[in-house]
């Protein structure tokens, strides 16, 4: 079978797998980043793709996911606020130092290329996968083609407003971002905002810094009540973007993904209703809610679907 290498690019470290045609993984290896300057960086990704290819010669190409608005043909990072990088020719710094060729594409948009392609987006050609973590990452399917937009900005889903008059304050900038309010760090937040009617909580008996959203929606599933209210304005926002991504796109399937999905039927079952309510133009029930099959191997496999198609989508 032929096998492509397929990277995921992240703030902390960078995976890179050797992946076969039918989304198999045959090899990892991950490398930890500490300095995200980015001949830093382009180094870091030589020595673990060298790495990759060494586990395995006969890959025919290179998939790199990376944070940041991509320009596809070229591979260039316009820019990335993660990184803090403007202009950055990943791509061409990439292909001189190896023999396959090499492409890069937005991490968020090769995952939802992977989920599309290997997990729950099998059988559907409208699809959007949300990945609720640190922030929410996203990509649109629409009729069988991945969209990527005017400026390859499209599918920032993250980036709509659900709360703009009284949300939190996004890392973009701007207030009540459906990122804020709904991601994984968006359910450490709603915490804290109820946390003045909880005097008596057990959630903040714990340091700041070890609430993480998991604890919160243990404690939220053993019934606490501190942690119960979190989840429910949680639960109430995330129904709110869902809705608005259904108007948009009326998608056959949204997979959510990301560290808060792990919650599964807990988290469908709390936002199906409200999703339901707030559907009104869109035919009801014609967007189903599941979680991602793929995980956090999503942005390799789909990396490497992107090196075997050569390019995130069939017109570029
Ligand atoms: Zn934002």
């Amino acid at each position: 079978m032929r096998t492509a290498i397929g990277v995921d690019l992240g703030g902390s470290h960078v995976t890179a797998g050797v992946i076969g045609e039918d989304g198999s993984i045959h090899a990892q290896h991950e490398l930890d980043l500490e300095d995200l300057t980015f001949s830093v960086v382009v180094e870091a990704l030589v020595s673990v793709i060298g790495k990759a290819l060494g586990s395995n010669g006969k890959a025919v190409a290179i998939g790199i996911g990376s944070p940041g608005n991509i320009e596809a043909n070229s591979g260039v990072v316009l820019y990335s606020p993660n990184f803090g990088w403007e202009n950055a020719p990943l791509g061409p710094s990439l292909s001189k130092r190896f023999s396959v060729p090499v492409f890069v594409g937005n991490d968020a948009r090769c995952a939802t290329l992977g989920e599309y392609t290997f997990g729950t987006g099998v059988g559907t050609s409208n699809f959007v996968l949300l990945t609720l973590g640190t922030g929410i990452g996203g990509g649109i399917v629409a009729d069988g083609d991945l969209i990527l937009g005017n400026r390859f900005g499209a599918g920032e889903i993250g980036h709509h407003q659900v709360r703009p008059t009284d949300g939190f304050v996004c890392t973009c900038g701007k207030i009540g971002c459906f990122e804020a309010q709904a991601s994984g760090t968006g359910l450490i937040r709603h915490a804290f905002a109820v946390a003045s009617s909880f005097p008596r909580s057990k959630l903040l008996d714990m340091a700041r810094d070890d609430l993480g959203s998991k604890k919160i929606r243990k404690a939220a599933q053993a019934g606490d009540l501190h942690a119960l209210t979190a989840w429910k304005n949680y639960a109430s926002d995330l129904a709110l973007g869902l809705a608005n991504v259904i108007a948009f796109v009326n998608p056959q399937r949204i997979a959510l993904g990301g560290g808060v999905s792990s919650a599964g039927a807990f988290m469908l079952d709390a936002v199906r209703a409200r999703v339901d309510e707030l559907t009104t133009m869109v035919p009801k029930g014609t967007t189903e809610l599941v979680i991602a099959k793929l995980g956090n191997d999503a942005g390799q496999v789909g990396a490497a679907t992107m090196a075997f198609r050569r390019g995130l989508t069939t017109l570029q």
